[in-house]
């Protein structure tokens, strides 16, 4: 480009020179002609003045001798300027024809003023000086029509020549016009060439960055030259290294979103300082399953809207911990959207961002890990009792058996009162719950294993609902305001069972649904098929007191009860059989009062747990 510009003004600076040399030439030229023309006027000037002066000497002549002659001093005057006049004439230069003539003239003066002198220098006769007189008129005539004729000529010439000068100023000024206009008209295109040879590539680099600057990073600079080029080229490496590092950014970016969003535990980015410490900044798939809230509605919640008002509690001091760079690590309780409740484990730590700090949270569901742990728990805790039991009942069912056989015996002694006797069979009704609890610590401690055969299980029911009702603890005020609702799928399938164990489970159930609706109530049983899973569902509910919240768990623990005359051993006995059968037990309260335990039972027995 450079080298264009350098040849577009060498261009137009030669188009100025050149037009600038012959506009001076033509102007010097038409001044030249200008001068010669003022010359010749005044050469033309300087013969009339001569034949003025020649008229003035002939009148003179013509008056002399009359009323109105001059004086002779003047008429010397007169001739002497028109010799003086002739001489004016040859301090000009002049062409060589011109000379001659000139000097032609001269002669033909000089000839008139010795006709003069002798006419005014004559003492002669009168007809002498009237000859001489005649003489000198007769030349003085001949010289006016020489000097006339020459006017004439010149003038002619001097005509011819301001014309053509004429002309010739009017076709210079045209030129110096077309010189002008053509330089300017030159200047122009070239101008516009360079504007145009700018704005293209300009315009072009211009789209070029517009476009990198709206993420267009495909976008390439093509076709431009020159300082263009290698602009461009530039433009266009910076655009590839741009692109190279965008698509390593993105990588990254996906990695880590991948992982972010792929990842089991919830992750929570949290505002670590000011007022909104704790707001959830970002949260993945993981957090919005486990607490069931969508994305978006938890991006307006603060991590304690997530937790319980005891772990809620301890926030700032993790927050305050994270901020002085330590690696936070607890367990805590979350709440889902529904209200229920979960353990967590929480590894927290900081980061900053922009000059921004925030948290980083992962969040546990350690749910099955504390079932697992509670269940651990529970055999050890079984282990410990099935020892304790079988203790127990070789120390005890002996002596207890004795105690309760000589108390039997005792109170059939006739002499006894009747309040004795009353006592003896309220020792004798405890001596017989000691032997269910008993029996109730070696059936949880050490179960028998399950008989399996080929069950119905709506017969099972019909039997223990019919048994429990009839067996109703003496506490209950009135069987007959229990209602009973049967629902019971006539399709369902039979299953693979213990059916002694079933019954156990089913009366276990019954009894309580029973026990807690102790003014009557309704209690109703639904038995359904579940071809998903290929299991069966037996739903017992009951309109009693319900479950006291927070004892959904403790229910299934041995000894939990809330009977005066419980042993708390029913549920976690009901629950192990029919986990033994691979089945689930939960429970929960119904929205207008009462229980509902709901437990799922497997069709078919694996193979480890059938018998070989
Ligand atoms: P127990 O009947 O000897 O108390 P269980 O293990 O059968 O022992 O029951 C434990 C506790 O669970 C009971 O004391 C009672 O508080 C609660 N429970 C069981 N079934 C029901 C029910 N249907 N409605 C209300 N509470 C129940």
């Amino acid at each position: 480009m450079i080298k264009k510009i350098i040849i577009g003004i060498c261009f137009i600076t030669l188009i100025f020179a050149a037009g600038s040399i012959y506009v001076i030439g033509t102007i010097q030229t038409t001044t030249s002609d200008l001068d010669n023309i003022i010359t010749l006027h005044q050469v033309e000037l300087l013969r009339e003045h001569l034949l003025i002066e020649i008229k003035k000497v002939q009148r003179d002549l013509n008056l002399k001798d009359t009323r109105y002659a001059r004086s002779y001093s003047t008429i010397v005057r007169d001739v002497q300027n028109m010799s003086g006049g002739i001489k004016i004439c040859f301090n000009c230069h002049h062409p060589d024809n011109i000379n001659k003539k000139l000097y032609d003239i001269k002669e033909h003066v000089n000839e008139y003023k010795e006709a003069i002198s002798r006419v005014l220098t004559i003492r002669a006769n009168s007809s002498r000086l009237f000859d001489e007189e005649d003489a000198a008129y007769r030349i003085g005539e001949e010289l006016i029509a020489k000097v006339d004729n020459m006017i004439l000529i010149t003038s002619a010439k001097l005509e011819e020549k301001t014309q053509r000068t004429l002309v010739k100023i009017d076709s210079t000024k045209k030129i110096i016009f077309i010189v002008f206009l053509g330089s300017f008209i030159t200047t122009m295109a070239v101008a516009l060439f360079f504007i145009k040879g700018f704005t293209r590539p300009v315009k072009k680099l211009l789209d070029g960055t517009q476009e990198l600057q709206k993420g267009n990073l495909e976008y390439r600079i093509e076709g431009l030259k020159d300082e263009f080029g290698n602009l461009a080229s530039s433009v266009n490496d910076m655009a590839n290294s741009l692109q190279e590092q965008m698509h390593m950014v993105e990588e990254n970016e996906k990695r880590y979103r991948m992982l972010f969003e792929s990842a089991g535990d919830s992750i929570f980015i949290l505002e670590a300082e000011g007022e909104g410490a704790g707001r959830i900044v970002a949260a993945n798939r993981a957090a919005e399953a486990m607490h069931g809230y969508t994305i978006d509605e938890l991006l307006t919640l603060n991590i304690k809207d997530l937790s319980t008002q005891r772990a809620a509690s301890e926030i700032p001091d993790r927050i305050r911990k994270a901020l002085n760079g330590e690696k936070v690590k607890t367990e805590g309780r979350h709440l889902r959207k529904d209200g229920t409740v979960f353990p967590v484990e929480i590894s927290e730590g900081l980061f900053e961002l922009s000059d921004h700090k925030y948290i980083l949270a992962f969040d546990r569901d350690i749910t099955e890990r504390k079932q697992a742990e509670a269940q651990f728990l529970r055999t050890e805790q079984m282990v410990v009792m099935g020892e304790v039991a079988t203790g127990l009942a070789h120390e005890i069912k002996n002596p207890l058996a004795g105690i309760k056989a000589s108390i039997e015996l005792f109170s059939e002694v006739a002499t006894l009162s009747g309040e004795e006797r009353d006592i003896l069979k309220m020792i004798i009704g405890e001596i017989k719950r000691i032997e269910a609890l008993l029996k109730g610590m070696l059936n949880f401690a050490k179960p028998p294993k399950p008989d399996f055969s080929d069950v119905d299980v709506n017969n099972i029911i019909d039997t223990a609902l019919t048994f429990s009702l009839k067996s109703a603890p003496s506490g209950q005020n009135s069987t007959a305001a229990i209602q009973v609702i049967k629902d019971l799928n006539i399709n369902l399938p039979r299953i693979i069972a213990d059916p002694m164990q079933l019954s156990q489970i089913f009366l276990n159930l019954f009894l309580n649904a029973v026990e807690a609706m102790k003014d009557g109530g309704v209690l109703t049983v639904s038995t359904s098929y579940n071809a998903q899973g290929n299991s069966i569902w037996i739903i017992i509910s009951d309109t009693g007191k319900g479950i006291e919240k927070g004892f959904y768990e403790q229910i299934f623990h041995p000894f939990f009860t809330t009977k005066p005359k419980g042993t708390g051993l029913g549920l976690a006995i009901t629950k192990r059989l029919i986990e033994q059968h691979g089945g689930l037990l939960t429970v929960g309260n119904n929205q207008n009062g009462g229980a509902t335990f709901m437990i799922s039972l497997p069709v078919k027995q694996k193979e480890t747990t059938l018998p070989v």
